[in-house]
């Protein structure tokens, strides 16, 4: 038995990468409005790299239980010149839970991620694929170029979550990396073979190493619609990943407790001091109060984060799968394949 895991079998040198093809998966959660043109876009492209690089595509869109149409007109959508598959969630599970179920379905040696709001231009994707085939890069990220258009406390949130999720970590998780990202036939590969349900999709997929490299894009405006992250649910989202991911929020509490408890000494020793040279009684109450205070303070918001942990433990340990797909449909290219349907929960 080896506890590592070899995929160098699926090596990435030009002809035997391409031979497989590019998966594209797209979490979709009430794109209705845009859907139908991303279609459009991404039939044009897949024309476009069949002929540059004899690439076959196919798309998996993955219905995060939309409330409005996306499914319907998702079903509609022709398999002209690749492969389409929907896949429907049971209910809204959030992107995390979408983009794994569109690497469990993705049927190609690469696979590609992007949003389904028109954000990440269809237009790159030829790039990303360039530097996976030409240039044989495994693991093809766009990062942000800039974050002109956002606020100061925003991008302040985002450079502190960084520091701490990078916090004495071996592989630091670049800052501005987005979701929109290619991984090559072994990547994709390593990927689907992390185990655990608490997934940070970013987190994970700068983990398994590889050769990896950065490309810069200004992102889009969304086409249609406003963006489902609130400021409330990016806060609850960074949780997550720093709590699923590292285990720096723990060590920050220890040496909290640490520097609270050094402090506290040298207070300590000041007050005996004090008392030793001039006799007098220290008036305690308020500084008491104080210590009294700050102990008790720091010590629920370290059982916070603890518990954090613990509910981690327990949802890994209940096991229970990240999603149900109630409806999955399939058009094959060539056409000849009818739709085959199953209905039932995979
Ligand atoms: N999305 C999803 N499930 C959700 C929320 C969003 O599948 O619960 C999809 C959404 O349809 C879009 C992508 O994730 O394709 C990014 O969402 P959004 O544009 O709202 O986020 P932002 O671009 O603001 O990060
Ligand atoms: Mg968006």
């Amino acid at each position: 038995m080896t506890l590592g895991s070899d995929v160098s079998r699926l090596t990435t040198t030009a002809a035997s990468a391409a031979a497989k093809g590019l998966s594209i998966v797209v979490p979709v959660y009430n794109e209705a409005a845009g859907l139908a043109m991303l279609h459009e876009r991404l039939t044009g492209l897949a024309d476009t790299l069949m002929t540059r690089y004899g690439l076959a595509t196919e798309v998996v869109y993955i219905d995060d239980g939309s409330a409005d149409n996306t499914l319907a007109i998702a079903r509609t959508l022709k398999a002209d010149g690749l492969d389409v598959q929907v896949v429907s969630l049971s209910r809204n599970f959030g992107k995390e839970a979408a983009l794994m179920a569109g690497l469990d379905h993705a049927r190609r040696g690469a696979v590609l991620f992007m949003d389904g709001d028109g954000q990440h231009p269809p237009d790159m994707i030829e790039k990303l694929v360039s530097h996976w085939i030409d240039d044989g890069y495994d693991v093809v990220y766009t990062a942000k170029a800039h974050r002109d258009n956002e606020s100061a406390t925003r991008r302040f949130a985002v450079r502190s979550f960084y520091a701490l999720i990078n916090w004495g970590a071996r592989q630091k998780i670049p800052e501005d990396a987005g979701d929109f990202r290619l991984l090559s036939p072994r990547a994709a590969t390593a990927l689907r073979q992390l185990p655990e349900r608490n997934r940070f999709f970013k987190g994970l997929s700068n983990w398994i190493g590889f050769r990896q490299i950065r490309v810069d894009y200004e992102p889009a405006p969304r086409a249609h619609g406003v963006t489902t992250f609130s400021p409330g649910r990016l806060i609850g989202l960074s949780i997550e990943g720093l709590t699923s991911f590292s285990v720096a929020p723990l060590r920050f509490a220890s040496l909290l407790g640490i520097l609270l408890a050094l402090s506290a000494f040298i207070f300590g020793l000041t007050i005996l001091w004090e008392v030793w040279t001039t006799g007098k009684q220290v008036p305690g109450y308020p500084s008491l109060m104080i210590g009294l205070m700050t102990i008790g303070g720091v010590q629920l918001i370290m059982i916070g984060i603890v518990g954090e942990y613990i509910g981690k433990i327990l949802s890994e340990l209940k096991a229970r799968p990240i999603y149900f797909v109630a409806e999955h449909t399939e058009k094959r290219a060539d056409g000849e394949a009818a739709a085959s349907e199953r209905t039932a929960a995979e």
